[in-house]
Order: structure tokens, then sequence, then C-alpha cells
């Protein structure tokens, strides 16, 4: 385990740098050092997401981690959610198709099911929830939502996921296209740490 010298440092209930990072440049203004869970000893843990939410599933995971290591944890939980699917494919964003991370697979398939559906009706929804959790019991929960549409094709080469498909309200063209500078500024991820940083500005 990386023992950091002022022990004051928080786990995130995630092995993907690129979240850490995102999570960190929050974090960092209120003196918390994130660090992912393979680095602080927990790399074996591995939650099995079945909640019915977003929130379930970002508290199942940073509750794992929080009761094995005794440390603030955090831990976000994201998909998207289309009005004519009913709110499909949300917390099965990532195996929408069958396939655990199959992109490809996943934006086949909801082209697919949206097929003949005109444009004003392919409206969707980005969501992430991020859930802090304290061993004192302190939880904190943010939301971020980014409202959009899904295009008739895919387009674009940046990003992941339903990246390709996604156009966000204010704009022609998907995520993709759009590239990481434009999604970084009106993203689900970026609303829900922005509402993280309100809410820890506030204790
Ligand atoms: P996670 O909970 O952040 O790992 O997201 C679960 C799944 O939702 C991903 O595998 C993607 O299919 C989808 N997803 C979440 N965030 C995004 C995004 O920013 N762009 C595209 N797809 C996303």
């Amino acid at each position: 385990m990386t023992e950091r010298p002022d022990g004051n440092y928080i786990i995130a209930a995630t092995k993907n740098k690129h979240k850490i990072k995102e999570i960190n440049a929050i974090t960092a203004k209120f003196g918390m050092t994130i660090i992912p869970q393979d680095e602080a000893g927990f790399a074996n843990i591995d939650v099995v997401e079945d909640g019915e939410t977003f929130e379930e599933n970002s508290f199942k995971k940073a509750d794992a981690i929080m009761k094995a290591s005794g440390k603030i944890t955090i831990a976000d939980d994201s998909g998207l959610m289309v009005d004519a699917l009913g709110g499909a494919p949300g917390v099965y964003s990532a195996r929408f198709c069958g396939v655990e991370h199959d992109d490809k697979g996943n934006n086949e398939k909801l082209l697919k099911l949206l097929d003949g559906i005109p444009v004003e009706k392919r409206t969707a929804k980005f969501v992430t929830v991020i859930t802090m959790l304290f061993p004192d019991g302190e939880k904190i929960v943010a939301r971020g939502e980014c409202p959009g549409r899904i295009a008739t094709e895919t387009a674009g080469s940046e990003g992941f996921g339903y990246d390709p498909l996604f156009i966000p309200d204010g704009y022609d063209c998907q995520f993709a296209v759009l590239g990481q500078d434009v999604k970084n500024s009106i993203s689900h991820r970026a609303r829900a740490l922005q509402e993280l940083e309100r809410i820890l500005s506030c204790r």
C-alpha cells in the first residue's frame, strides 16, 4: 500500500486514471488528494454494479472501498438515458448490446432501436452520479446531467462510449466531433464535479 506522507488522501473507487485526474482537480482545492483504489492496496475489490440507479451503483462502489479502507472514498457511475426507450440503456449503458464495453455494438443497437424515430423524439441525456462517503457516516451525492439527442448516424473519433451518437443541446454535432474541450465544459461528469465542488464548499 502506498502510504502518503500526510495520510490526507481519499480513495477513488475506480481504476480509470482519467476519472481520477478530473476528480482530483476539484478535491485538491479542499486539501484532499485522490489516489486510485489499486494504489491504495484495494485492487482486488471489484463491485458488481447490479443496482437499479446510478445512485445505488456509485454508493455500492464507494461503500465497499470505504468499509475496507476506513478512508474517505469517492465513486461515480454514469450512463445514457434515451426518452424514446423509457430511459434505457441507463445503468446498463456499458453492456447494452450484451458485451461489456463494446462501444461499437452498443451504438449499433441504439441506432437500430431508434430506427424511424424522428429527430424531435430522439431526446436523451447523459447522467453522472458521484458519491463521497466518510468513515463517520457522512455521505455526499452529486448528480450532473447533460441533455441532448441521438443522431441518426455515428460521426467523429474523439471520446468513448456513445460520444459518436450524442449531440448535446446547443450544438449540431456529436461529442465525438466536438472534442474533449467542449465536452469537458458541459458534460454530465463536469456538471457532477461542479456540484460536488459546490457541496464541499458549503460544508
Ligand atoms: P461509467 O459508469 O462512467 O463507466 O459509464 C458506463 C457507460 O456509460 C460507459 O461504458 C459508456 O457506455 C456510457 N458513458 C458514460 N459516460 C459517457 C460519456 O461521457 N460518453 C459516452 N458514453 C458514456
